[in-house]
């Protein structure tokens, strides 16, 4: 099996039904029946209905060892598939949502991390992301939080979130902090909204990667800029799929964007959501995009070399391929 390796996931979307569930049960909270469908799949039909659904699961996830828990299950099933490391974008505003600290959030994911490399053999490692419908200023805190309180697991800084509100520039002061402080960063673009998403975050934001972008291929302009400009794009299929981003996969440009010469990597967003996984994803790049196992395994060097871990802990997973 191809190794694989996985760079835009939400921590908190990575959490089963089964797992939502028994949370549930040990805070003691009902969630409402019709947040599952009876094959234990979450229940969803609109974009709208997906948010709601994602932020009623992730309610449930209100203690350190809850993040733990979730962060180890997730990292399990990861290396189950074959995969060797695992960029999750952690999101401090879910947690103050569920009444968390931004130190008991981490810690939480940190003891998942270590206890999942100590039995599984996996690596992960955390972008901490702000919510950017939440507004600028929420994401100037959470940056303060990350860089008052630097871990040498927290690899990153990202945004998320309704790709069409505010503008970039609103949160430039958020990313310029966490960049000084040495913390490569992503955003969420050309996903939702078209190439000119991708154009402001460039124009003004130091991101290296942007989540998505595949809408990049509408502007032959962009895919130039991303090549001359070294960014790797996150390109999660089953999630465009399932999100209505693109009809099938036949509509898909993951395969335009990699032939026009762009960095491209597969990852799974929000997996149970999506019906989907990191191993799905490469079996949709192998089924629907012909890509063979040796372009498997080259997706996933593209992964390790712009990962955003430190260059030993890079040197030592290249070398596993
Ligand atoms: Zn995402």
């Amino acid at each position: 099996m191809v190794l694989k390796a996985e760079l835009h996931t939400h921590l908190e979307g990575t959490a089963s039904p089964e797992l939502v569930k028994h949370l549930a049960h040990r805070n003691t909270m009902s969630l409402p029946t019709d947040l599952f469908n009876t094959d234990d799949t979450y229940k969803w039909t609109t974009f709208l209905e997906f948010l709601k659904a994602y932020d009623l699961a992730s309610s449930v996830i209100k203690t350190p060892e809850d993040y733990r828990d979730v962060t180890y299950d997730y990292l399990k099933q990861c290396a189950q598939q074959n995969t060797i490391y695992v960029e999750v974008m952690s999101s401090p505003d879910h947690a103050a949502m569920a009444g968390m600290g931004y130190q008991d959030h981490l810690d939480g994911i940190v003891q998942g991390i270590e206890d999942a490399q100590r039995d599984f053999d996996i690596i992960g490692r955390i972008i901490v992301t702000c919510v950017r419908h939440l507004g600028p200023e929420r994401s100037l805190v959470v940056a303060k939080q990350i860089t008052g309180a630097l871990h040498p697991f927290v690899v990153g800084f990202g945004m998320g979130g309704d790709e069409n509100a505010h503008h970039p520039s609103d949160f430039a002061p958020a990313f310029n902090l966490c960049h000084e402080a040495g913390l490569p960063c992503n955003v969420h673009a050309g996903e939702m909204a078209g190439p000119e998403s991708v154009h402001a975050a460039l124009d003004h934001l130091p991101v290296k990667r942007i989540g998505h972008g595949v809408r990049s291929i509408e502007d032959s302009n962009l895919v130039q800029r991303l090549i001359d400009q070294n960014i790797t794009l996150e390109v999660c299929p089953g999630s465009n799929i399932a999100l209505g981003v693109y009809p099938n996969f036949a509509e898909h440009p993951f395969l335009k964007l990699k032939d026009a010469g762009c960095k491209v990597t597969l990852s799974s967003d929000d997996p149970p959501f999506f019906n989907t996984s990191i191993s799905r994803e490469y079996g949709i790049a192998s089924e629907h995009f012909a890509l063979s196992d040796d372009e498997l395994i080259d997706i996933t060097r593209t992964s390790l070399e712009n990962s955003f871990a430190d260059q030993k802990t890079k040197d030592k997973l290249l070398a596993r391929l």
